[in-house]
């Protein structure tokens, strides 16, 4: 429907004294070159985050072989004697065992899940988060002049003053929140991961190389994680900044644009979507998707334009 819109206006023979405004200079890709740009932003603030991962990783991959592999190497010796006893209250006897050094090695957890929390505390990644978040809302802004210069042909002086209103409270909420999630949920996460692997290996007899081994595949595992946290956190201050700045500009509406190429299985309730205007105040009430609003949904790569009155 819109690029319908779009194409009629390009169809429409030029008069002279428009020849001189700005949107017939205008590159046709500028709007998708700004969305091109605050994928880029994403894409940077994911390898940011993932920097401070694999720090998390040294430490882990330090304490282990300094500190629990020769825990390790204890039970295995302690479990093989009594193991080569064979009494009849071996089994029970192992349990213990396992039960003891388990506990030494959740010490050691504990201390390298210290040192991983201190890489993620706000002075450690607050000035990453908060360049990350003044990067997506003045692009974000961007994009909307540039979206009402294509829609309407020019900027509206009145609503652009208008646009920034309660913007500050959104991108500083955004950022403590953002503080507080990161600090508490991807070390605990890594810990945990890495804690129950060790584990895992001691019970099935793995031993010290092949539990090593283990462990730097959940490193992975959390790369992954960092970066996939790093564009969902995108898509959500890109969503409530579109909403509130949207909103601002008397946009009562949204148009939902699907962008398929950036995701690996795109949902198709939003292909279903793709194209419809939805009214800011419901979302999209078509009861296809808990989701109601484009680029809420986990990894979803959907976007709203502004519908101009
Ligand atoms: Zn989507």
């Amino acid at each position: 429907m819109r690029k319908l819109r779009r194409k009629m206006k390009v169809m429409k023979p030029l008069q002279s004294n428009q020849r001189t405004n700005l949107r017939s200079h205008a590159q046709p890709e500028r709007v998708s070159d700004l969305y091109r740009h605050i994928d880029k932003i994403g894409d940077e603030y994911a390898r940011a985050l993932k920097r401070q991962v694999v720090k998390m990783r040294r430490i882990l991959i330090g304490a282990y072989r300094t500190k629990i592999a020769p825990i390790i190497r204890r039970y295995e010796a302690e479990k093989s004697k009594v193991e080569k006893l064979a009494t009849n209250s071996a089994d029970e006897e192992l349990e213990k065992i396992l039960e003891r050094y388990s506990g030494l090695i959740a010490v050691e957890i504990a201390a390298v899940l210290y040192a991983m929390e201190a890489l993620f505390e706000p002075q450690a990644i607050g000035d990453i988060v908060s360049r990350f978040t003044s990067a997506v809302s003045e692009a974000q802004r961007r994009i909307l002049l540039a979206e009402m210069m294509e829609e309407i042909g020019y900027i509206n002086r009145d609503a652009r003053d208008n646009m920034d209103y309660g913007v500050d409270e959104i991108v500083s909420e955004y950022l403590g929140n953002n503080l507080e999630f990161l600090s508490q949920t991807i070390p605990a996460e890594y810990a945990e991961r890495a804690n129950r692997s060790i584990l895992d290996g001691m019970c099935k007899g793995l031993g010290v190389m092949a539990i090593g081994a283990g462990l730097q595949l959940y490193a992975e595992m959390s790369e992954r994680r960092a970066e996939f946290i790093a564009h969902d956190q995108t898509n959500d201050l890109y969503l409530d900044l579109c909403e509130r700045r949207q909103k601002n500009m008397d946009c009562e509406s949204f148009e939902w644009v699907q962008r398929p190429h950036l995701s690996k299985v795109p949902r198709p309730e939003h292909t279903k979507r793709n194209g419809n205007v939805y009214r800011w105040d419901t979302g999209a009430d078509d009861g296809l998707d808990e989701w109601r609003y484009p680029g809420e949904g986990y990894g979803c790569n959907c976007i709203p334009r502004p519908v101009f009155n």
